[in-house]
């Protein structure tokens, strides 16, 4: 009979120690600060989880940007928005989880990953990013997960790569191997700024392939934290289609309005 209660018993003790020590030190949510409710094993409060804004299905074709023209269409009906009848893409498709816009919390919560080290935090959103990716996007043929490199001097100052991390975790849950070291950055470019055209000079040449044997004839699916005009996805791209590699599609934690 004791012995029966005896694991019930651990767990509950364990518990109460868990939640003393909550009491001691409570755990802030790590955007708003507010003290996490004791049952909450996540970094984010309940209130700021719901406030990230998923994308709608429904967008364009191409970039899955959501306009007012294809939220009645279907399939291959679904129209391009204007970015995309403006740019010349290398991609296939792509796709992101949450909407980045000033004051919004994707922006708050990716930033606090970036600068701020929050590597638990990272890791929920990775979760998310996996669980909720599009299913029009993850629904095609995709060989292998590639993340987008950071130069390794940035990379070292930072101690991970986000899209080392949401790869990771993609990968995992969709089954598929993790592409790294074989896209490189071979130059340490600015942080990303300006219009479409400064930002595609930025980056052009800033990525390179080695290991060609990995990546030619092989659909990759590109992974990276935010998607802002396609710059840096379209000179992954360029990079890995010009070491062999057949398709390219794209996937990013959030997108920038
Ligand atoms: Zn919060
Ligand atoms: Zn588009």
């Amino acid at each position: 009979m004791l012995r029966g209660e005896t694991p019930a018993l651990r767990l509950a003790l364990r518990d109460v120690a868990a939640n003393f020590l909550h009491l001691v030190f409570p755990t802030p949510c790590h955007v708003c600060q507010r003290p996490l409710d004791l049952a909450r094993r996540s970094a984010l409060c309940r209130d700021c989880w719901d406030a990230l804004e998923r994308m709608p299905e429904a967008g364009c074709q191409r970039c899955g940007w959501p306009f007012p023209a294809a939220a009645g269409a279907r399939g291959t009906e679904q129209p391009l928005c204007q970015r995309c009848r403006e740019t010349r893409d290398d991609f296939e498709m792509a796709r992101a989880a949450l909407r980045y816009r000033d004051g919004g919390i994707a922006r708050a919560a990716i930033l606090l990953c970036k600068h701020g080290g929050r590597f638990a935090l990272l890791q929920h959103l990775a979760t998310l990013l996996a669980e909720e990716a599009s299913a029009e996007l993850m629904g095609r043929v995709w060989q292998a997960v590639v993340p987008v490199p950071l130069h390794w001097l940035r990379r070292w100052r930072r101690g991970f790569n986000q899209a080392d991390v949401l790869a990771r975790a993609v990968g995992r849950r969709h089954g598929l191997p993790v592409e790294r070291g074989s896209l490189i950055r071979v130059r340490a470019t600015p942080p990303q700024q300006g219009d479409v055209a400064a930002r595609r000079r930025n980056v052009r040449e800033a990525f390179a392939v080695r290991r060609t044997q990995r990546i030619v004839g092989r659909r990759l699916l590109l992974v990276d934290d935010v998607f802002t005009t396609g710059a840096t996805a379209n000179a992954c791209t360029a990079a890995l289609l010009s070491a062999g590699a057949s398709a390219v599609g794209v996937l990013t934690l959030a997108r920038v309005e």
